[in-house]
Formats: structure tokens, sequence, C-alpha cells
């Protein structure tokens, strides 16, 4: 039997290297500690899939300062009740005194007493001081983190996750509010005989090009996502279809415009071009079905010749063709007469 070793060895040498998380993984298991527990540490802890390192990091760090935290708490709260204690004893240390000597005795025991908790005091005061840094700080590394896994890693667009959210946000406002909103769906053409040519890494800078030029032509609260590949969405939300349609024609001309030049050849690779299918959200419509009508203008756009820009079916365009429909009708039937 092959044993596979890496993942065994990788989750030992980070237990010993002291990762908190590995560590107490290791020392609160009870059980048998056998190759099949040492996979498992290392699938839910280490493995692809395991949160990232980035999250692992921060939380360990709020660990640790919950730690910190709670210890310091400790040592206060003992300190508070030693000196209340010793205050206790002092009501029986006066009513014993029998002299003014010894009375001054006990008072300058409770001078000192006060200033031991004075000096804890202050010290509790510079410690919370430094945990509020510290929570600051854990703060704004876990809105990077946050930041990053609603980042696309190759364009710096909102990825997949970040559309699935805004999508939905805007669409409860736009339900709130009763107001339009528009999705466009944009693929690339021909992107594969791109890359097929000029090789991946240069499609990868087209990817970031097309992402750049979508971004520096949209305004406000309006969002460029990478929904998949090569293909990319805006949404714009307080906008009707006739807006949204003006904004496509606009981003795909000025992606159109561009011209491709490889970075290290400085070679012309010519032009980009871009389809898109543009869908005003319909009160009461699935999210699934919103993207599914821009998808389908989408389709319509590659069909008919691609880099250009279709509107999905709207109610009204749908009345229109209603509309029409009698008055042929009618047309007909006097005809017919
Ligand atoms: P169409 O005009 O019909 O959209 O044709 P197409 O060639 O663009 O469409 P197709 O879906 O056949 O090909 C999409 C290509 O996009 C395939 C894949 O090589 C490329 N692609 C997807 N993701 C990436 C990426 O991250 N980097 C690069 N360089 N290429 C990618
Ligand atoms: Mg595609
Ligand atoms: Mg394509």
């Amino acid at each position: 039997m092959r044993v596979e070793t890496r993942p065994i060895l990788q989750g030992w040498y980070r237990y010993f290297e002291g990762d908190p998380e590995i560590t107490r993984a290791v020392d609160s298991y009870t059980g048998v500690f056998d190759e099949n527990t040492c996979h498992k540490i290392y699938k839910r802890y280490l493995g692809p899939g395991a949160r990232d390192e980035a999250v692992r990091k921060v939380s360990d760090q709020v660990q640790q300062a919950i730690t910190e935290l709670a210890t310091m708490l400790g040592s206060v709260q003992t300190a508070t009740t030693e000196y209340g204690e010793n205050l206790g004893d002092v009501s029986t240390q006066i009513a014993e005194a029998r002299s003014i000597e010894d009375l001054g005795a006990v008072v300058s025991g409770i001078i000192q007493e006060t200033k031991v908790m004075v000096e804890k005091n202050q010290q509790l005061e510079s410690k919370l001081e430094t945990s509020s840094e510290q929570v600051s700080e854990l703060k704004k590394n876990l809105d990077n983190v946050k930041r990053e896994a609603l980042t696309d890693g190759l364009t710096g667009v909102a990825n997949r996750k970040a559309f699935d959210k805004n999508i939905l946000d805007m669409i409860e406002e736009a339900t709130a509010n009763a107001t339009p909103m528009v999705l466009i769906m944009i693929d690339i053409d021909f992107f594969k005989k791109f890359n097929d040519t000029y090789g991946h890494q240069v499609g990868d800078q087209v990817l970031k090009l097309v992402a750049r030029t979508l971004v520096d032509n949209v305004k406000g609260r309006d969002l460029v996502s990478r929904y998949g590949g090569e293909e990319f969405s805006v949404l714009l939300p307080e906008t009707p279809l006739s807006a949204g349609m003006k904004v496509g024609e606009m981003l795909r001309k000025s992606v159109e415009s561009k011209e491709v030049v490889n970075k290290t050849s400085n070679e012309n690779l010519g032009r980009i071009t871009l389809s898109m299918g543009v869908a005003e959200y319909l009160p009461g419509e699935s999210i699934s079905r919103v993207i599914e009508r821009a998808d389908e203008a989408l389709y319509k756009s590659k069909k008919t010749g691609r880099n250009r820009v279709t509107p999905a079916d709207h109610p009204e365009n749908i009345m229109a063709t209603l509309q029409a429909a009698p008055a042929v009708a009618l047309k007909d039937s006097t005809i017919k007469e």
C-alpha cells in the first residue's frame, strides 16, 4: 500500500512550528492518533479548500488578543479582590488601635495598598490602550481579507462571489424603491482564437485591459465583475433599459477603439471586440431569470455577427408586439369580408 506522507509531514511540521490551530486540534484530540486522523487534520486545516492562509492568520491573532485580554482582566480582578479584603481588615484594625501610632500605621497601610491599586489601574489602562490598538489593527487585517475574498485575482475587479452578493442587494433595493436596474452580460469575441494564436499570458493581459476599460467607463455605484473566464458583467442600479443600452454601446465602442499591444514584443495584436446582452430587472422575477434573459440577449449578439449590444425581451417590447397584433388581425378580417 502506498501511503501519502506529504499531508502527515506537513501537519506535524506545522505542529512543531507552533501553529496555534494545528496545536489546538492535535492537543485536544482524545482518540487514537493514526494515519486517518492526520489526514483529517490536514484536510481541515491545510489541504486544498481549507481556509485561506490570511484568514487563518487573522483568526489566530484574534484568539491571541482574546487570551491576553482575559489573562490581564483576571489578574486585575484578583488585585481588586485583595484590595477589598485588605480594606475590610482596616475597620477591625482601627477598632483595635490603642494609640495614635497604631492609627498612623493603619493609615500608612491603606496608603500603601491604594498606591499599589492605582499602579495596577494605570497598568490596566495602558494595556487596554494596547489592546484597543491591536483590535483596530485586526479589524484592518480582516477588512483586507474580506476585500481580497471579493476581488478577482487577475483583473482586480469584483469576482463572481461579489457579483452574487451585489445583484441580490441591488434587486432588493430596486424592489423596495420601485426603481429600475440593469444587468449587462459581456463576452469577449473569438477569445479562444486569440489565446491559441498569442498564448495564454497575452490572453490574460487582454482580460486585464478589458476589465480596466470597463471600470474606467462606468461611474458611481455601477459594478463591473468578472463573471467567469472571459465573461464580465456590469450592474447598473437606478437605470432603465434605454440608458443601460447606451452604457453597453459606450463600453463596446471603448474596448473596440483600443489596440492590443504585446507588452514584451511591442507587436500590435489588433483589436478586441465584445458582445453584450442587456436586461432590465422585471419586478418579481428571480435572479437566475434576469441573468438568463441577459445571457439570451448576449447569445443573440453572438448569432447576429458579434461586436454588438442586444436588449433582452422587456414588457414594453412585448406590449408593443401585442398592440401591433390585433391591428393586423382586424385588417385580415376586414379583407375577408
Ligand atoms: P465567442 O466569440 O463565441 O465567445 O468565442 P470564444 O472563442 O470567445 O468563446 P469560447 O467560449 O469558445 O472560448 C473562451 C476562451 O476563453 C477559452 C479559454 O481559453 C479562454 N479563457 C477563459 N478564462 C481565461 C483566463 O483566465 N485566461 C486566459 N488567457 N484565457 C481564458
Ligand atoms: Mg464565453
Ligand atoms: Mg467569448
